[in-house]
């Protein structure tokens, strides 16, 4: 049986990837490593989803750090990008040359990440930080299997409605989540509008 890391994002992306691994003879070492999640509270919340429900299946959880403010700097004046744009590119680095760092200093060969099954995630983005952060060491790889094939996406949804894990509205930073209102802002607007128009 082979050893993996998996970079975890939380339980919603994790569940159906957890299920693969295990039906697949894939020991999977869960790395909750995400200091880009903001506030605290929300950080606490999806770590905790996701540790109980690795308990449940037996799954070693790798407790990483919280730094939001050395997460902070590394985005420095990336702030505004839109989501997918550069600020990510720093973000999924950040992220996955822990988990490459993890899988060396455990001599684990490979490591992967959930947030490869994410579709709200720009895969080639994804991808390209997880070989860049591999090619920091000789014995480590990054395995970029695509986690939103093989009928997973459909399984994801399934696992969430099943597990009924909290449904997150945003992707992770204050900057995502100042995107998310806004959004939410100007749906409501729109809604709001065309309602005016109906009734007149
Ligand atoms: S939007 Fe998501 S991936 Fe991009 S920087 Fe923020 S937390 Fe990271």
């Amino acid at each position: 049986m082979e050893t993996v890391i998996l970079h975890s994002c939380c339980a919603p992306c994790s569940a159906a990837v957890l299920e693969w691994m295990l039906a697949h003879d894939i020991r999977p070492v869960v790395f909750y490593f995400n200091p880009n999640i903001f506030p605290q509270a929300e950080y606490e919340k999806r770590k905790n989803e996701l540790t109980a429900h690795c308990q449940k299946l037996g799954v070693e959880v790798v407790d990483g750090d919280w730094d939001h403010n050395a997460w902070l700097d590394a985005v420095k004046g990336l702030e505004n990008e839109p989501e997918r744009g550069r600020r990510c590119t720093v973000c999924f680095s950040v992220r996955l040359r822990a988990a490459a760092k993890l899988a060396h200093d455990r001599g684990i060969a490979r490591f992967t990440t959930t947030l490869a099954s994410s579709r709200w995630k720009n895969l080639d983005q994804v991808n390209a930080a997880g070989r860049e952060a591999a090619a920091q060491y000789d014995n480590v790889q990054y395995w970029d299997k695509n986690w939103r094939k093989d009928g997973l996406q459909d399984r994801r949804n399934a696992l969430l409605k099943f597990y009924g894990f909290y449904n997150q509205t945003w992707c992770g930073c204050e900057f995502s989540y100042r995107d998310a209102q806004k959004r939410a802002a100007e749906i409501a607007s729109r809604i709001s509008a065309q309602s005016n128009k109906t009734s007149i």
